[in-house]
């Protein structure tokens, strides 16, 4: 099955590197397209292409993996890009986390073309992108979602459809908002422990081993336990990106999320401190210091 269907990845960064090289690795026929073009080099196995289009002329299934909405809109809509090449009846697969105006702009612009639209965003960091472990958010009509399903067992261990495209990239967001929240919570919680005298990795392992054993709990706990903010799996910049989108969402829907509010400046002050390169766990960093902590724990 695999080896009949070509398949276009347009974004080779933390995230969409891991899933092309799964995606060579399932024998589908890849062609690859990254911004600087060293990346798509590094995928073995696949098609470098020198523009979007080039990389989606011949394939039946195209996916979008990139930061933001600006570089889908390029990458998309763009002079040599994805809308003006890919033939009637393939379909773009979009996996980056973008907003819920951008996910109804393209249904309506691949439908005038004749293409299919899936919104496709993913739970899970880059490590679990290699293992072929997200979780992809799947939104759109029958027959988009039926020809993108072939490449969710390639890079994934399960999907949830969740309605629409633009349904789906609500859900997405507002999971990233409960991933911020929890930052929050956790940061906080161990902020005061640790101004007790309490060692915060026993006080994380008390609480995930009683009622808080959440895998983002775990995860993210740790991470903040050992003030390990660097390298950054999930940039705080793009947490900033998909905070700012749930706001968005909210004042559209009319529905106040004062929490996102709150996250939203604490990520706002870790970027005036020059922090846009840690982890969005990061964002504890601001917490501790607000608690008389070091930014880093033993610095
Ligand atoms: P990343 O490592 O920063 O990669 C971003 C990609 O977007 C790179 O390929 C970059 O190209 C490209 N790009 C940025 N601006 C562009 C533009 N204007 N035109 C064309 N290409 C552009 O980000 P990532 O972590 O892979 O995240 C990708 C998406 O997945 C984001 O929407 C993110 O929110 C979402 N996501 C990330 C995670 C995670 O843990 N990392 C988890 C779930 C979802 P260059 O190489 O040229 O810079």
């Amino acid at each position: 099955m695999a080896d009949q269907l070509t398949v276009a990845v347009l974004g080779l960064g933390a995230m969409g590197a891991p899933i092309a090289q799964n995606l060579v690795a399932a024998g589908f026929a890849v062609a690859v397209w990254n911004r600087s073009p060293e990346r798509a080099r590094e995928i073995a196995g696949a098609r470098p292409a020198l523009t979007p289009a080039d990389a989606c002329a011949d394939a039946d299934i195209a996916i979008t993996m990139l930061a933001d909405d600006r570089a889908v809109e390029q990458v998309v809509f763009g002079g040599m890009g994805m809308l003006s090449s890919l033939r009637r009846g393939a379909c773009h697969v979009g996996m980056s986390t973008i907003s819920v105006a951008l996910s109804r702009r393209l249904v309506a612009a691949h439908k005038a073309a004749g293409q299919g639209y899936v919104s496709a965003p993913v739970f899970g960091r880059p490590e679990a992108a290699k293992a072929k472990q997200l979780w992809i958010v799947v939104g759109g009509g029958d027959a988009a979602v039926e020809c993108a399903s072939p490449v969710f067992d390639a890079v994934g261990q399960g999907t949830f459809r969740m309605g629409d495209a633009p349904q789906a990239s609500l859900a997405k967001l507002l999971g990233n908002f409960m991933i911020a929240s929890t930052i929050e919570m956790l940061g906080e919680t161990l902020a005061t422990a640790e101004k007790a005298g309490m060692e915060p990795g026993r006080v994380l392992d008390m609480l995930t081993g009683t009622l808080f054993g959440a895998p983002v709990v775990k995860r993210y706990g740790q991470l903040i336990a050992d003030t390990a903010f660097e390298p950054a799996g999930f940039r705080l910049s793009l947490g900033l990106k998909d905070v700012g989108l749930v706001l968005e969402a909210g004042e559209e829907l009319r529905a106040p999320l004062p929490l996102a509010g709150l996250v939203r400046d604490r990520l706002l002050t870790a970027l005036a401190r020059d922090r846009a390169h840690l982890d969005w766990s990061g964002l504890a960093s601001v917490i501790r210091e607000e608690a008389g902590l070091p930014a880093v724990r033993g610095r």
